[in-house]
């Protein structure tokens, strides 16, 4: 029994898809303290969209570290968030005309949800909130309230309430609008629903299994939430930061959400930081009336603001959708000729295989880390193989990982997937 399992709780997770201790990691590698090297098609669940340790990212932390630069102000004011309201300002919000101010809650994502929650049930004096089904939010009661998978509701212990679940986009099937019903709910005052306080949505679920909103559906559910006076927020945790091709993962409906969570990424080094975009005139928190002690971590600033240099011109953006419609098409291809009736899904660089058979995804998932490839399931089953590359990953690299999953996903399905043995890392380093 290794130290993990002797002293570690047993709420531990991922480690148990991936049995290995990491050491070092770069780009897109990871590497065990045997040495072996994995391919990394999970990116620490959308934190590393500019991959490992990237340079520029480390050279500012570094630097910023040797001149002993302040590490913990609260929320006080410091250098480091300055620059970083700063060019956040000049780099991603004026370029796209929107207009929010910047809170910081604790670093974690659900610290923005929770504080989202509290916002928008203050300023509307409502205290129903609407999320969807699959949804995820995160772990703390209020995000787990709006959050669907019932193992992780169950885990709260005390009733989630002031909340109702509606269908999201195709969840009735693709020829049913969901939004049809939760605008008839609205409507009617007989369907029992009170005029929730705010809508909670991702544009893709990607612990959801990767369940993609069209355009349209967003776009309607802007027209809907802002016809009923009910604050739209859109949760960018995971999908945000780049991972759909543009910053924002609403930017393609054209919709302007009334309050944006951030976290995952946003640091571009991995290291915890979270932010809630709120329009100016939501903004009616009184001082320190939600408050908290890692408010916006200096060198999580520093890094955030050196990641925000990928985002200066077109190119990451350009090489994104290039590899969205490398990914896209690899996909379709191998589904169509092992697996026919498997469904592919997807945006930018989160892609998601839905196998019929809901097992499948995590023999596969298996099979690839034996292969040298750390790549995740998403879904309320598992159902789904979810691709989560950094966005600056190689084309070559993208192939490698693509071929693992193929051979992986043959080794599956024709019973060979008991763990080989050298042909594993053999393969990753021949990348
Ligand atoms: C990960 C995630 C969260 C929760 O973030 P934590 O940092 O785990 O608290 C919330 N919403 C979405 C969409 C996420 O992917």
């Amino acid at each position: 029994m290794n130290i993990f399992e002797q002293f570690e709780s047993e709420v531990r997770g991922y480690c148990r898809s991936f049995p290995t201790v990491f050491s070092s990691a770069k780009g897109s590698w990871m590497t065990n303290t045997a040495g072996e090297r994995y391919l990394d098609f999970f990116a620490g669940a959308g934190v590393l969209n500019y991959g490992h340790n990237p340079d520029k990212i480390k050279q500012a932390l570094l630097g910023y570290l040797m001149r002993d630069g302040i590490t913990h102000t609260l929320d006080m004011y410091s250098q480091a968030k300055q620059r970083f309201i700063e060019r956040f300002h000049e780099v991603i919000l004026q370029p796209r005309g929107l207009h929010y101010k910047f809170q910081f809650p604790g670093p974690t994502g659900t610290n923005a949800v929770e504080a989202a929650l509290k916002l928008a049930r203050k300023v509307t004096g409502r205290e129903q909130v609407v999320g969807f089904t699959n949804a995820f939010h995160g772990m703390t009661l209020g995000a787990l309230a709006v959050t669907g998978n019932s193992f992780k509701r169950a885990g709260a212990g005390v009733p989630l309430g002031h909340t109702a679940s509606v269908p999201f986009d195709g969840y009735m099937g693709q020829d049913i609008d969901t939004l049809n019903y939760f605008e008839a709910m609205l409507h009617d005052n007989g369907s029992g629903m009170d005029t929730p306080a705010a809508v909670i949505v991702e544009t893709v679920q990607a612990e959801g299994g990767v369940n993609v909103a069209s355009v349209e559906w967003l776009r309607r559910l802007r027209q809907i939430t802002q016809a009923h006076g009910i604050v739209l927020i859109v949760d960018d945790i995971q999908v945000g930061c780049g991972r759909t091709g543009s910053f924002f993962s609403f930017e393609e409906a054209g919709i302007v959400p009334d309050i944006v969570t951030l976290s995952k990424s946003l640091s571009g080094y991995g290291l915890p930081l979270a932010l809630v975009l709120i329009k100016p005139e939501l903004d009616q928190w009184a001082p320190g009336e939600h408050n908290g002690t890692f408010r916006g971590h200096c060198p999580a600033f520093v890094t955030a603001t050196a990641a925000l240099t990928f985002w200066e011109d077109g190119r990451l953006q350009q090489a994104v959708a290039k590899k969205e419609r490398m990914v896209q098409k690899q996909l379709q291809k191998m589904v169509a000729k092992h697996v026919p009736g498997a469904q592919v899904r997807g945006r930018g660089l989160i892609w998601g295989v839905e196998f019929g058979d809901a097992g499948l995804a995590a023999r596969v998932s298996k099979a690839c880390f034996e292969r040298g490839l750390i790549i995740e399931t998403a879904g309320i089953d598992d159902q789904v193989l979810k691709l989560l590359p950094s966005l600056t990953i190689t084309e070559e690299e993208l192939q490698h990982g693509l071929g693992v999953i193929e051979s992986s996903l043959v080794a599956v399905l024709t019973g060979k997937d008991g763990a080989p043995t050298g042909e594993a890392h053999a393969l990753a380093e021949a990348a």
